[in-house]
């Protein structure tokens, strides 16, 4: 290598991120050999942070830094209703619409047979458990648009019939083999008011 160790150790680690390659590792190294030493600082804490204090909400999976989490623990939303979303990211997107007000339950993933990812890898065990409680009375499945997230809802849809509760799924229209996340607040509202009931 023809970079001094503590530089090259940083390229290395900005390439292990998804989407950088090589080229901008090393843009981003140098960058960040000019940042003034506090900003550096605080970069560096963050990073730390993010690994040191966060934990997951023991209701609902979400991430969190106190158990239950905001969520959960705030006595103004509907408990009858839990929506299902695949990440921490997806219930941000579903926040920004401002037009939902129940619970939520992040199953950080999705059944990929592909991938070798099935119902035991996500968080699904603690959904049921969450169900077996009176008072849920609907699930908005809301797990993305493509082939994982469309597997996922028909497999939570039938798993869940045993509890009688109602089972809706989001509307299309949100764009298909997208991502939750990506979804401007207008449609995702359009989404989650269209949903429809799966039987
Ligand atoms: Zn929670």
């Amino acid at each position: 290598m023809f970079y001094p160790e503590p530089i090259a150790k940083l390229i290395d680690s900005f390439s292990r991120l998804p989407g950088v390659g090589p080229k901008t590792a090393a843009r981003l190294a140098f960058y960040v050999l000019r940042m003034k030493e506090e900003d550096v600082m605080n970069f560096a804490k963050a990073l730390v942070n993010v690994k040191r204090n966060l934990l997951y909400c023991s209701v609902c999976c979400n991430i969190t830094d106190t158990d239950p989490c905001r969520v959960c623990s705030d006595k103004q939303r509907d408990r009858s209703v839990i929506c299902v979303v695949q990440e921490a990211r997806d219930l941000v997107a579903m926040e920004r619409t401002k037009e939902y007000h129940g619970m939520y339950h992040v199953l950080q993933g999705a059944i990929s047979p592909m991938e070798g990812i099935g119902p035991d890898d996500i968080r699904v065990a603690e959904l049921l458990r969450r169900l077996a409680d009176d008072e849920v009375q609907e699930l908005i499945l809301a797990t993305n648009p493509n082939i994982e997230g469309e597997a996922t809802a028909m497999y939570l849809s039938r798993l869940v019939k045993p509890f009688q509760i109602k089972v809706t799924r989001i509307a299309h229209g949100l764009p298909v083999g997208g991502d939750l996340e990506y979804a401007d607040e207008v449609t995702l509202s359009k989404a989650l008011e269209g949903r429809r009931e799966l039987s």
